[in-house]
């Protein structure tokens, strides 16, 4: 795995375009700066690794788009500490700029091949999420509950289980939609049973699929 001075630049350039395009938090354009995306692309792909464009990595599923990864994150306004679920681990790009803000992160792929593929790269990168082979919609009940809970693939709805696990006082960042479109959703929960949601813009996410896939 190389980093060179060239794939730092462009970095640099890619942090700026995603500024550009709105987002002001200043550790999450350093994060972008800092990881070296193109080590999530399979080699032959390098050169798209600094686009602001989703990008396929297997299992039929997609590396997010930079701009979308920090718009999430934006809208989880991550504390150091907190402790994070994410559900669709995917590449692991996003995860690991979850830990650069200081998250405590937990993750969960369905697609076993990628979830083997990643707990390899970013061990290879010394990045250590607690990466989990299951079904998002169940979450993670035995290490519940979370400050801020992650979706990164289209929900149909909002799973019940999920808002379960989220502390009182927390958030939760969900795509909700069909297939064509979703309406980004920011969840706060205000009690032990209550919650209040705000419509974020839309956009394009892979389905989130139900049950485990190997
Ligand atoms: N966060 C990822 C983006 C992944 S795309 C990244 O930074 O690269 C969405 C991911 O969600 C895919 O890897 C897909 O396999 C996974 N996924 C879909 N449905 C899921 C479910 N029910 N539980 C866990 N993961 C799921």
């Amino acid at each position: 795995m190389n980093d060179s001075y060239r794939h730092k630049g462009l970095r640099r350039k890619l942090a700026a375009e995603v500024r550009s395009k709105g987002i002001k938090d200043e550790r999450i354009l350093d994060a972008i700066e800092k990881i070296p995306r193109h080590f999530f692309l399979d080699s032959s792909f390098v050169e798209f690794a600094y686009q602001d464009k989703p990008f396929p990595i297997g299992s039929g599923q997609t590396i997010s788009q930079p701009y979308t990864v920090a718009f999430q994150t934006e809208l989880l306004e991550i504390e150091k500490g907190d402790k994070v679920l994410e559900i669709g681990t995917g590449s692991g790009y996003q995860a690991c700029i979850l830990l650069e803000l200081g998250g405590r992160v937990y993750s969960i792929e369905r697609h076993y091949a990628l979830y083997v593929k990643t707990k390899k790269l970013l061990g290879q990168m010394k990045y250590s999420p607690k990466l989990y082979y299951g079904d998002g919609y169940k979450g993670l009940p035995a290490f519940a509950p979370f400050d801020k809970i992650l979706v990164t693939a289209a929900a149909p709805s909002i799973p019940e289980a999920l808002i379960q696990q989220l502390k009182p006082g927390g958030m939760m960042v969900i795509p909700v939609g069909k297939a064509n479109t979703q309406v980004m959703k920011k969840i706060y929960k205000t009690g032990p049973d209550s919650y209040e949601e705000k419509d974020c813009g839309h956009f394009r996410f892979v389905p989130m699929l139900g049950d485990k896939a190997k």
